[in-house]
C-alpha cells in the first residue's frame, strides 16, 4: 500500500512517500481503508523524536483519520465490511483502575494511533474495534478526519474540565491552531463569549468570521492588559493556553477571580514563570488534560452528526504531497486542520 513513513527521525527531509505491507488486523480489530486523514503538532514532534517514546521503524505517521472498513478481525461484532467509520486516535487497555471508571484518557497505557503504532498516512490502518466510530452522514471525508484529535482535547477540557456554562468568557491564545480552532468552535456551540489571540491579523480576522467575539494581537506580549480593558477590568472565566512558556504568565494575569486555565501542550516550552500568589489569592485553577474518553467522543460525535458542530479545513493535499502539507504546519501557517486525500 501507498503510505508516507520516515525510518529514521529527523527534519523534514526523513519524510519518505512509497509502498509498505498492509496491515491485518488482529482479534478486536478493524482494518481500515483511509479515505482521509489529517496533520497533527504531534506528527512532528513524532517525526523529530519524543524521548521515552519507541516507534517501530519504518514509522507511518498520522493520529486522525475516516474511511471504510474493509476486513474485520477475530471476535469484531459491531461493525462489518463497508461500514464508514471516523478513528478516535486515543487506544488504551479497558482494564486498568482507570479505565474501569471510564477514564480512559488515563489509561496507564494509554497510546495514539501514529504516535505509538502505526498510523493514518497510508491507503491502510489497523485500529481497535472500539475506536472506530460511525462517520456523520453530512461530513464529507476530509472533514470527517478532521476533527477527532483536536476537537476530542478541546471538548474534555472546555465541556468536562472547565464545565464551561452558556455566557462564560473563554479565552483562547493562538487562534489558529488545531485545538484551539476545535475550542472556538465547541465553545460558540455551547453558547460563550470567545476572545482570541494571534500574533497574524489574518488569523484575528479569520476567527472573528467563525464567531469569535473579540481578537487580540498577542505580539507585543502583555495582552493581559488588553483582556482587562475589553472585559472591563474583571478578567475571562476560563483561558485555553497549549502555548505554555511565551504566554502562560499572562494568561494567568488575564483570569478572573476562581477562573480556570486549561493546558494540553506547551508548544513554547514546559516551564514558564509562574505567578503562585495570583493563583492562590484568585482561587484559580489549572487543568491538565489529554484527549478524552469513548463517552466525551461518543457525546461530542452527536453535535456534528445533528450539525450544531463543524471542523474547519485548511487545506487538502493527495497523500504523496504530505511533505508539503507538512512543511505549511510547522511554518505555522495553517487556520484549523490540514488534511490529507487518501484515495
Ligand atoms: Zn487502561
Amino acid at each position: 500500500m501507498k503510505a508516507i513513513f520516515f525510518r529514521r527521525h529527523g527534519g523534514p527531509d526523513v519524510i519518505e512517500y512509497g509502498d509498505l505491507p498492509v496491515p491485518s488486523p488482529g482479534p478486536g480489530q478493524v482494518l481500515v481503508r483511509v479515505k482521509a486523514a489529517a496533520l497533527n503538532h504531534l506528527d512532528i514532534f513524532v517525526r523529530r523524536g519524543i524521548p521515552g517514546i519507541i516507534v517501530a521503524l519504518p514509522h507511518i505517521l498520522g493520529s486522525d483519520g475516516a474511511g471504510v472498513v474493509e476486513s474485520v478481525g477475530p471476535g469484531v461484532t459491531c461493525l462489518k465490511s463497508g461500514d464508514e467509520v471516523v478513528l478516535n486516535p486515543g487506544i488504551d487497555c479497558g482494564k486498568c483502575e482507570f479505565c474501569l471508571k471510564g477514564e480512559h484518557s488515563l489509561c496507564v497505557s494509554f497510546h495514539l494511533i501514529g504516535e505509538h503504532i502505526a498510523g493514518t498516512y497510508a491507503e491502510y490502518v489497523v485500529a481497535p474495534e472500539i475506536n472506530a466510530c460511525p462517520k456523520p452522514a453530512g461530513l464529507s471525508w476530509e472533514e470527517a478526519a478532521a476533527f477527532p484529535l483536536t476537537f476530542l482535547t478541546a471538548w474534555r477540557m472546555l465541556v468536562t474540565k472547565a464545565c464551561a456554562k452558556p455566557g462564560e468568557t473563554l479565552l483562547i491564545i493562538g487562534i489558529g491552531s488545531g485545538v484551539g480552532v476545535a475550542a472556538l468552535r465547541i465553545a460558540k456551540a455551547l453558547g460563550l463569549n470567545v476572545l482570541v489571540t494571534s500574533g497574524s491579523a489574518e488569523k484575528l480576522v479569520r476567527a472573528k468570521a467563525l464567531g469569535a467575539d473579540g481578537g487580540i494581537d498577542h505580539s507585543p506580549g502583555a495582552f493581559s492588559r488588553e483582556v482587562r480593558r475589553i472585559t472591563g477590568k474583571r478578567g475571562v472565566d476560563i483561558v485555553l493556553d497549549s502555548v505554555g512558556k511565551a504566554t502562560w504568565k499572562e494568561s494567568i494575569a488575564s483570569l478572573a477571580r476562581g477562573g480556570k486555565l486549561l493546558t494540553c501542550g506547551a508548544t513554547t516550552g514546559p516551564n514558564p514563570e509562574e505567578d503562585i500568589a495570583r493563583i492562590f489569592w484568585n482561587q484559580l485553577t489549572v487543568y491538565g488534560s489529554t484527549m478524552g474518553t469513548h463517552a466525551e467522543f461518543a457525546d461530542m460525535l452527536g453535535m456534528f452528526r445533528d450539525g450544531r458542530l463543524s471542523p474547519v479545513v485548511d487545506s487538502v493535499f493527495p497523500l504523496a504531497k504530505a511533505k508539503e502539507a507538512l512543511a505549511r504546519l510547522e511554518e505555522k501557517r495553517q487556520f484549523g486542520k490540514i488534511v490529507l486525500r487518501v484515495d
